[in-house]
């Protein structure tokens, strides 16, 4: 273990995992939990014989290609029961390794899940996945503006899921250098509560479309010039000005995020989701044999009755949302769609746009929306959109093959 200064939500104080208690328990998902070659070197080693056939007989080795980087993580695999179900939880929902012979056999995942690092010139970072459903619940359910605190004593000793080094990076040609002051930007802007959630998206796409620019250009020692103008826009109201001018495309967005939604099915297959996309499109009426104009105003009614009142009421839990991925996801330098602060923003504010227009129909389908299903939704669409990089990739193509992936696309999107 070594120890690191942390940078760390205040929620992350209150979580523990529920283990038995949980509805959507992490080691019965049918994910094949990834084994890094450290625990599966120690679980060959182990002297019980029980243990060690069963080791044997539930651990094996990935023989899947593996970026170099990544093949001490992902080494070997946990086999899953017939009910897709971790060969070593018990009947009652728990783990028998951490019960029967201690949380050191843990491997790297099951010790950190729900948990995510990150490593910024060597201060650790952490935040909890949405995935989580317990986590999601602490997290968003804070009325509270999320708060981060250092901490100077955090125990880690695993590898991160992404290293930033500030000064050494020349990824996005230098601009890592104004990593801090970007994100913290990026995080006082999406809890600016004077503004809408969409406006301060809106903001935040205009900014990032202005930082790219400069990236671009070389510019990067500027970046600290466009951050006070941005600011200063925001405070004197010249922004609105800035996003009024903004000729956005008259199609309709509808359309455009319902292909992208039904899109995933080639992608997720996960039952829960599938109940969702069926409901919100049960909810705005989505049949071939229903003229368009119709579904466009079920929708619209379907916004003003149920999610426009929810949103007045319980907002916070969207915002939470959004600055614990701007946080834990590095936005806009996250590393999992590309190295284009344009493009990591678009992926940013798309997942948004389907949450909330998923809502919109599920909210007719079921006359309301309460904060549960919010998690719930959130919490399944992390587990099955979010976790998939080939989605998201095939998503942002769609966009970019409309003409959409632009700054005019994004304030579409949030439309
Ligand atoms: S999903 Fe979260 S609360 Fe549920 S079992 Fe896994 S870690 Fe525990």
């Amino acid at each position: 273990m070594t120890i690191y200064k942390a940078l760390i939500p205040y929620y992350m104080s209150q979580f523990k995992c529920i283990g038995p208690q949980c509805e959507r328990n992490c080691c019965a998902q049918g994910w094949k939990t990834d084994v890094d070659k450290e625990h599966f070197l120690k679980y060959k080693k182990i002297v019980n014989r029980e243990w060690k056939d069963k080791f044997q007989r539930y651990v094996k080795r990935n023989r899947q290609n593996v970026e170099k980087q990544f093949e001490n993580l992902f080494y070997a695999k946990i086999h899953l029961d017939e009910k897709g179900k971790c060969s070593f939880l018990s009947e009652n929902m728990l783990c028998t390794i951490q019960s029967e012979i201690g949380s050191k056999y843990l491997c790297r995942t099951c010790s950190m899940y729900p948990r995510e690092f990150i490593n910024v010139d060597g201060v650790l970072q952490c935040a909890l996945t949405t995935a989580c459903p317990e986590a999601a619940r602490k997290m968003l359910l804070n009325k509270d503006t999320m708060q981060f605190d250092f901490i100077d004593t955090y125990e880690y000793g695993w590898d991160f899921n992404c290293i930033v080094h500030t000064n050494k990076n020349l990824k996005f040609n230098g601009a890592l250098k104004y990593f801090y002051e970007i994100r913290n930007f990026i995080i006082d802007v999406l809890q600016l509560k004077n503004y809408s959630l969409d406006k301060r998206l809106t903001i935040l796409s205009i900014f990032v479309h202005e930082l790219e620019k400069l990236i671009k250009n070389l510019n990067i020692d500027t970046i600290p010039e466009l951050l006070r103008n941005t600011v200063s826009k925001i405070n004197n109201g010249e922004i609105d000005n800035v996003i009024n001018s903004i000729v956005v495309p008259s199609q309709v967005q509808l359309a455009d995020l319902n292909e992208i939604i039904q899109y995933n099915f080639t992608f997720v297959h996960q039952k829960e989701y599938m109940m969702y996309v069926s409901e919100f499109l049960t909810g705005i009426s989505y049949s071939k044999d229903v003229i368009f104009e119709v579904i466009e105003k079920n929708y619209i009614n379907s916004y003003d009755e149920y999610l426009k009142p929810f949103l007045n009421e319980y907002g916070y839990i969207l915002e939470n949302y959004m600055v614990n991925n701007a946080f834990k996801n590095v936005i806009p330098f996250g590393e999992t769609i590309s190295s284009n602060v344009v493009e990591e923003v678009y992926n940013f504010v798309l997942k948004y746009s389907i949450i909330k227009m998923l809502l919109t129909g599920i909210g007719a389908y079921r006359k309301g929306i309460t904060p549960e299903l919010v998690i719930d939704l959130i919490s399944v669409f992390t587990i099955s959109v979010d976790h998939s990089k080939v989605y998201m990739v095939e998503a942002l193509k769609k966009l970019k093959n409309k003409g959409l992936l632009n700054l005019e696309g994004l304030i579409y999107l949030l439309k």
